[in-house]
Order: C-alpha cells, then structure tokens, then sequence
C-alpha cells in the first residue's frame, strides 16, 4: 500500500503520477510535484518475447536440469529436443524472459529471442 502523501506547499492529498519512465506524485491542487524513482523501462515492456533453442547444443548435466525444470521433459527427450531447433522453449514478458536469459547463459546454451531482446 502506498502511504499518504501530503503537499509541502498546500496540504492537499497528492496523487500518483506516471509518466515515460518516471513515476512521482503530483497535487492536484496546487501543481506542486516530484518525482519519486525511476522505474527500470523492462517493468514497462509488454511486449511479448519468445525464447527458440537453436543448433549446436549437446545436454550436459547443468543444461540438462534447466531445461527439465522448464518442461518436465525426460533425458531422451530433451536430447531430441536440442536436434529439432530451432525450439520454442519459453514466451513471457521481459523480466522472465531476462531472468531464464541468465540462466541459458550460464549454461552456455544457444538460443535466440524474437523480437530482439535489448536488456
Ligand atoms: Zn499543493
């Protein structure tokens, strides 16, 4: 819950602004605002990105639990999965799709994102 904020100038009850990148509060009394913080633009990406597997992967023990985890799929069918790229392994908004990003890298995976993914 966000608390209570009041005018320093006329003691009216200031509401929530968003604007851009920037979130603040405003009177609507007086005109009297600030910016608040900066919220990171990935919060305000709806877009929807998709995550393919691509050519060249082999399973190895580290890859082989993240994509188990991702698709409950067995040895065998993640082996086949990494020979039938490009395969769409996940979609989700950017800060899912940043977070699985991390781990595909460490695990040295190749896969590509469509649209192009710029965090
Ligand atoms: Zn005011």
């Amino acid at each position: 819950m966000r608390e209570k904020c009041l005018c320093e100038k006329c003691g009216s009850e200031m509401i929530p602004i968003k604007k851009d990148s920037t979130v603040g509060m405003v009177c609507p009394n007086c005109g009297h605002g600030f910016v608040t913080s900066y919220i990171d633009p990935i919060y305000e990406d709806f877009q929807e990105y998709k995550i393919y597997l691509t050519e060249g992967n082999t399973v190895t023990k580290d890859n082989y639990f993240l994509i188990q985890s991702l698709t409950n799929m067995s040895m065998l069918e993640i082996k086949h999965l990494f020979e039938t790229t490009p395969y769409l392994l996940f979609k989700g908004l950017a800060p899912e799709v940043k977070e699985l990003k991390e781990k595909l890298d460490e695990c040295s995976i190749n896969y590509s994102i469509v649209p192009e993914f710029k965090y």
